[in-house]
C-alpha cells in the first residue's frame, strides 16, 4: 500500500473551531489534489474557515474518502470530482460540475502535482514532460477554466502551491523545479493581465513538511540532524502550516498581494545546503530504509 493510500488525518481540531477570522465565510474553493496531503490539508482549513469545497484529482475512491473525513470534521460541504488536470475536456467537465453544485468557485487552489528524484542525466523524454504537463499545464489548465467559466466576471483568489527547489536549482530536480518555475512566471502574468477583472493570483511555496507523503518520498526522513537545526525555526512546516498561508493569501486581509511568492519553510532556503554531496546523502541514507 503506498503511504498516500492510507487515510489522510484531519488536524484534530473541533469540528467548528477556526483560529482567526478570514472573510471566507459562504465561499466556494476548488483544490486540485484536495484528496491528499497538502491539498487535503487545504480544503479541510478552508471548511473550517466557512467554505464549502470541490476536491479534484484522477482517484476517485480516494477523493471520496477524502471528502467523506472532511464533511465530519468541518460540517461544511465537499465533493469529490474525478479529474486529470492534464486533460482540458476533463477538466472543463468538473469545473462545470461544480457550477452546476455550488454556482460559483471564489477560490482555486492548484495543488496537484507529480514528482520524485532524479539526476538529470537519468531523466527520459517522458518523464521531464510528465512533471510539466500535471504541474505546469495541469495548473494552466485549470486556471485557464475556472477563469472563463467564474472568475472572468466575478473576480476571486487563485493560489498556485510551488516548492523552493527553483530557487536555487536543487540537484535531482530539474523537472520538478522547471515546471514550478514555469508556474511562478505564469503567476506574475496573469496577475498584471487579470488584476482589473478582480483577480489575485499568488504562488505558496512550501519547503519539506514533515507530514506529507511526498516528504517521505522525497527523502525527507534522512533529513540530517544539521538541516533541521539549521532551519531558523528549528522544524520542518507541517500541512497544516500550509494550509494556514494559504487561507491567510486567499483572505480579505491579503488584498495587496498578486503576483507574487510567499515562501512558506521557516527561512530554511535562506540557510540550508544546496550542494551535490549534501542531497546524494540524503538519498543514499533513503534508498536503504
Ligand atoms: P500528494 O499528496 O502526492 O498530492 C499530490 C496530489 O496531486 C494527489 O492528491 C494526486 O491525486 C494529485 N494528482 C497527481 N497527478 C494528478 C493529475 N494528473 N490530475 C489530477 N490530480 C493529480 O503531495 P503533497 O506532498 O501533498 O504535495 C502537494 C503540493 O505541495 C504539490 O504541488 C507539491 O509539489 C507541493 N510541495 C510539497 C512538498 C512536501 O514536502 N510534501 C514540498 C514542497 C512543495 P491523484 O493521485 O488522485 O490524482
Amino acid at each position: 500500500m503506498r503511504t498516500s493510500d492510507a487515510k489522510v488525518q484531519v488536524t484534530g481540531h473541533g469540528r467548528s473551531r477556526q483560529t482567526w477570522s478570514s472573510g471566507h465565510g459562504g465561499k466556494v474553493a476548488f483544490v486540485t489534489g484536495g484528496g491528499t496531503g497538502i491539498g487535503f490539508t487545504i480544503a479541510e482549513v478552508l471548511m473550517r474557515h466557512g467554505c464549502d469545497t470541490v476536491i479534484a484529482s484522477r482517484r476517485l475512491d480516494k477523493l471520496q474518502e477524502s471528502a467523506a473525513t472532511l464533511r465530519a470534521a468541518t460540517g461544511r460541504r465537499c465533493l469529490p470530482i474525478q479529474m486529470d488536470v492534464r486533460d482540458p475536456k476533463k477538466v472543463q467537465a468538473a469545473v462545470a460540475e461544480a457550477m452546476k453544485e455550488f454556482g460559483k468557485i471564489n477560490i482555486l487552489v492548484n495543488s496537484a502535482a507529480g514528482n520524485f528524484l532524479c539526476p538529470a542525466e537519468g531523466l527520459s523524454f517522458n518523464a521531464f514532460r510528465t512533471v510539466m504537463d500535471i504541474d505546469a499545464m495541469g495548473t494552466y489548465n485549470v486556471t485557464k477554466v475556472v477563469f472563463d467559466e467564474y472568475m472572468k466576471k466575478h473576480g476571486g483568489v487563485i493560489v498556485n502551491i510551488t516548492a523552493t527547489l527553483q530557487v536555487r536549482g536543487q540537484v535531482y530536480q530539474l523537472h520538478a523545479g522547471a515546471a514550478k518555475a514555469a508556474i511562478e512566471t505564469m503567476t506574475k502574468h496573469l496577475a498584471v493581465e487579470w488584476g482589473e477583472k478582480g483577480i489575485r493570483i499568488m504562488c505558496v511555496a512550501p519547503g519539506p513538511i514533515g507530514d506529507t507523503e511526498g516528504f517521505s518520498r522525497l527523502g525527507g526522513k534522512a533529513l540530517r540532524k544539521e538541516y533541521v537545526d539549521n532551519i531558523p525555526i528549528q522544524r520542518v512546516g507541517t500541512r497544516e502550516d500550509i494550509a494556514n498561508t494559504v487561507v491567510y493569501v486567499c483572505s480579505d486581509a491579503a488584498q495587496l498581494l498578486t503576483g507574487s511568492t510567499v515562501i512558506a519553510d521557516g527561512g530554511s532556503w535562506l540557510t540550508n545546503e544546496n550542494n551535490l554531496s549534501g542531497i546524494r546523502h540524503i538519498v543514499e541514507l533513503y534508498s536503504k530504509m
